[in-house]
């Protein structure tokens, strides 16, 4: 559905307005390319010297010459990512680079799930994959708590965060009654892939997740991933399309503070000084704590403090190997798994992308990624988690059990927010309390159920829409999936 707007009508800026956005993730090239559209002069300022921060791609080569773009790896681009493939559109309007996934498989040592042939209708699709899934019989069915499980039918913002933001994810799913095999099939992976630990995890945001992936989402489970890497069909054509909308972007620039002054702003970064008339704050959470923490202008205490509860989660792994065989045909593009250690998920990279087809095909190997999220504190000895996620790639595809290592690349990083159960009340809003100032990035309460990448780019597009709407111009038309879930309570006041 396409959201309110704000008020703003005028196309166009008619004064010139310099805003400075810092973050070139998702949210900040949300943020400056409406922006830059609407006539505003925009500087982009990133500490990396590439484009996408946690989605984004760098360069790298391989023993044998082989160069590559290496990423924090494997992302699922849903059909309900509204916002996201509007922006991606401009770049591509056809998305001819996203190809569609033929399953979404859940593999476990005991049996295996699959989201795919399910109806896009919500509720039809809760019902088929109860009806089919061998784990939930008859007899288990009687013994789930119903009006538990009807909360995530009911999904409605005053009312789940209300009840349920204090509770966590872990003790939700347990009340629930499920028998363990279903839950590790079915639930398990909606706890996981946003990187918070169940027993750290707000059960609000679960049930968010929840309807905005299964019970209001009209267009599937079965999701898009990018044929080429990131930088080559999203990155690159995204700086590129900046460039021509007239952005200055600026790479390997990090920002230190922000001064407000009586006629607009002061960016400090490592190496300079930029004058804004406006700004969105579109970093990750450290890099938003840390700035604001030396920025005493934002003197507004309440909104200090609530940026200071925001958390970053457990760390997360991912493990790109070369294996010198190929996989069994058959296997899965992209396979969520449960009951193997700390193991969330696997990757078939040539099935994916040119470069891996490429190199698969003329070396004969395989380009495997294993991704591990939500660590314990004391699970990121990388060794050890390296050889249980081993074990569990042996386990579940054992063809692989006697491939050697070509070679490999392993990222173990904490930078994705956390949504830790009680946060939800003090969460920053797109809205600061200075009109001149938005902020943005997958961590940014929205009014409107989302998670994730769609996240990032819906709160950029929020973001330049709060600062346009200042100024009276026309906002960016905002998309969501239904605000309330198919057998919510109430209306929302
Ligand atoms: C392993 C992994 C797998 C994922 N899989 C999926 C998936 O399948 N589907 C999905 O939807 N999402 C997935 N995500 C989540 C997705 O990547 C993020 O939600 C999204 O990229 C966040 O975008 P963002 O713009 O909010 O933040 P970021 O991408 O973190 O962007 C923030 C930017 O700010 C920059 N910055 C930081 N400090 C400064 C500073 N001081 N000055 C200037 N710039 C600064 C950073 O370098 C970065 O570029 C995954 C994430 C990871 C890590």
């Amino acid at each position: 559905m396409l959201l309110p707007v704000l008020a703003g009508r005028a196309a166009r800026l008619e004064t010139v307005r310099r805003v400075v956005v810092i973050g070139g993730g998702l949210a900040g090239i949300a943020a400056a390319t409406v922006l830059a559209e609407r006539g505003a002069e925009v500087t982009l300022l990133e500490k990396d010297s590439w484009l996408g921060g946690r989605a984004g791609a760098w360069p790298d080569q391989l023993r044998d010459g082989t160069r590559f773009q290496m990423e924090r790896g494997f992302h699922a681009f849903f059909r309900q990512y509204y916002n996201l493939r509007q922006l991606l559109r401009r770049i591509d309007p056809e998305l001819g680079f996203l190809a569609a996934t033929t399953d979404y498989p859940i593999l476990t040592p005991t049996g295996n799930e699959s989201f795919a042939g399910l109806s896009h209708a919500p509720l039809r699709n809760v019902a088929t994959l109860t009806w089919r899934t061998e784990t939930l019989g008859l007899r288990d069915l009687i013994k789930v708590n119903v009006p538990a499980a009807m909360e995530m039918l009911r999904f409605e913002r005053g009312h789940t965060y209300g009840q349920f933001d204090r509770q966590t994810a872990g003790g939700y799913l347990d009340s629930l009654r499920f028998p363990p095999l279903a839950r590790q099939r079915l639930l398990h992976v909606f706890a996981h892939s946003c990187f918070n630990p169940q027993a750290d995890m707000s059960a609000a945001e679960l049930l968010q997740m929840m309807h905005f992936y299964f019970t209001a989402n009209y267009d599937g489970l079965v999701f898009d991933v990018a044929n080429r890497p990131f930088s080559d069909c999203i990155f690159t054509p995204l700086g590129r399309l900046l460039d021509r909308l007239g952005v200055s972007l600026r790479t390997g620039v990090s920002v230190r503070a922000l001064v407000r002054r009586d006629d607009g702003w002061v960016v400090e970064t490592d190496r300079d000084s930029v004058s804004a008339d406006a700004l969105v704050l579109a970093t990750d959470v450290s890099a938003v704590k840390a700035i604001v923490a030396a920025s005493p202008t934002l003197d507004d205490v309440s909104w200090r403090a609530s940026v200071d509860t925001l958390r970053v989660t457990n760390a997360f792994a991912v493990w790109r190997l070369w294996l010198d065989r190929p996989v069994a045909p058959g296997r899965a593009q992209f396979a969520g798994t449960a009951g193997v250690g700390p193991l969330d998920n696997i990757s078939v990279f040539e099935l994916l992308e040119d470069e891996s087809r490429d190199w698969a095909a003329r070396t004969g190997g395989s380009v495997v990624e294993l991704h591990a999220y939500a660590l314990a504190a004391g699970a990121t000895d990388t060794e050890a988690l390296k050889r249980e996620l081993l074990a569990g790639l042996h386990t579940l595809y054992p063809e692989t059990a006697g491939a050697q290592i070509v070679e490999e690349r392993f990222l173990l990083r904490q930078d994705c927010p956390a949504f830790a159960p009680g946060s939800y009340a003090a969460r920053p809003e797109t809205v600061t309390p200075w009109r001149g100032l938005a902020l943005a990035g997958d961590f940014v309460k929205l009014p409107f159920p989302t998670a994730l990448m769609e996240r990032a780019a819906a709160a950029g597009f929020l973001a330049a829409s709060t600062l346009l709407d200042a100024w009276n111009v026309a906002p960016e038309p905002l998309w969501s999936v239904a605000l309330r879930g198919p057998a919510a309570w109430k209306k929302p006041a």
